[in-house]
């Protein structure tokens, strides 16, 4: 029941209508016995200052930030986790008594949906799709991981070398034109372009079958719709795939860990259980 000692969090974004976060988490409180409550406001770029002092006003424990504000939010918080400054995007902040602290989990989120199918990422080739801010903060999570090297595949060879730059030029890091794949060898390979969902259903950036072996893993960032065109040319040759989801799911989980740290019970409050409530909820 929501009280005078209720904890307020919220999602900032625009547009924010669709979100599936205040489900998740207002549940992940009701089954955690947390007093918060979670909502979403719908905020323009010209408002986020206002809406950053309303949340240090209000009180708020802490926030999530959606497109398009990533970036944009880190000019107003107190400390950026390093992580985060790499990445160049913050999606989590935690209010601790007045004082901002902003985070990224979808990194974190990234690389768990790998560890949680025991995937060794210790040496491995890696393949990225796309230079935006979803190939960014899981080049991060994989650079933190060891992996061996990273080539990263663009439409323009120059935005692969600008974030390489951005990423202190990391000597594991290539820029390479799309058709260069076919003639090398992935341990993974990612799809971090919004190629297979709407409006772009049905379209793969590469032609799946010419790349990699059969125990290359094709990981798609997408997780609507559950399986991307990219997932379906992987399935159909027989290589082992894997969605966004447990990306989304975990993103959100580690956001919870951040705010109520040391109330999280792992047993209760896992993987399965999100899934459970997401499914009850329609969103998949
Ligand atoms: P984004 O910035 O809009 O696009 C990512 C990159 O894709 C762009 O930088 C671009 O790279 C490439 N791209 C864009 N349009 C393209 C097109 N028409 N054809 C070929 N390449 C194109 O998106 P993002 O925020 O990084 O997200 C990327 C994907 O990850 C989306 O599908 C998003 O839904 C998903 N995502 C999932 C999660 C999760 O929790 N599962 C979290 C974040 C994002 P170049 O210009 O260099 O080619």
């Amino acid at each position: 029941m929501i009280n005078g000692k209720t904890k307020l969090l919220c999602l900032l974004g625009t547009p924010v209508a669709h979100s599936f976060s205040p489900i998740m988490h207002n549940a992940a409180f009701n089954k955690l016995g947390i007093n918060a409550s979670y909502m979403a406001f719908d905020i323009p770029t010209s408002d986020l200052q206002k809406s950053i002092d309303g949340l240090k006003v209000m009180g708020f424990v802490g926030a999530n930030v959606t497109s398009p504000h990533k970036l944009e939010i880190m000019q107003y918080l107190d400390h950026i986790d390093e992580n985060a400054q790499l990445i160049g995007a913050v999606n989590t902040i935690v209010n601790r008594e007045g004082i901002l602290y902003g985070y990224n989990t979808d990194y974190l989120g990234f690389i768990e949906a790998l560890k949680i199918r025991n995937v060794d990422l210790e040496n491995i080739r890696v393949a990225i799709l796309g230079t935006g801010g979803a190939a960014q903060a899981s080049i991060v999570g994989l650079l933190n991981e060891n992996v061996g090297i990273i080539d990263i595949f663009s439409r323009h060879v120059n935005k692969g070398q600008e974030l390489i730059e951005k990423l202190n030029n990391n000597e594991k890091l290539s820029a390479l034109e799309y058709d260069t794949i076919y003639s090398k060898s992935y341990d993974l390979v990612i799809n971090a372009t919004p190629l297979g969902m709407h409006p772009y259903e049905g379209i793969s950036p590469i032609e799946v079958d010419k790349v990699g072996e059969d125990k290359t893993i094709f990981y798609d960032l997408i997780y609507n719709p559950s399986e991307s065109e990219f997932l379906r040319q992987a399935r159909v040759s027989k290589r082992i795939t894997l969605n966004g989801l447990d990306m989304l799911i975990y993103q959100g989980i580690y956001a919870l860990k951040f705010w109520f740290d040391g109330l999280i019970d792992e047993e209760l409050w896992n993987q399965k259980t999100v899934l459970e409530i997401l499914k009850e909820a329609n969103i998949i």
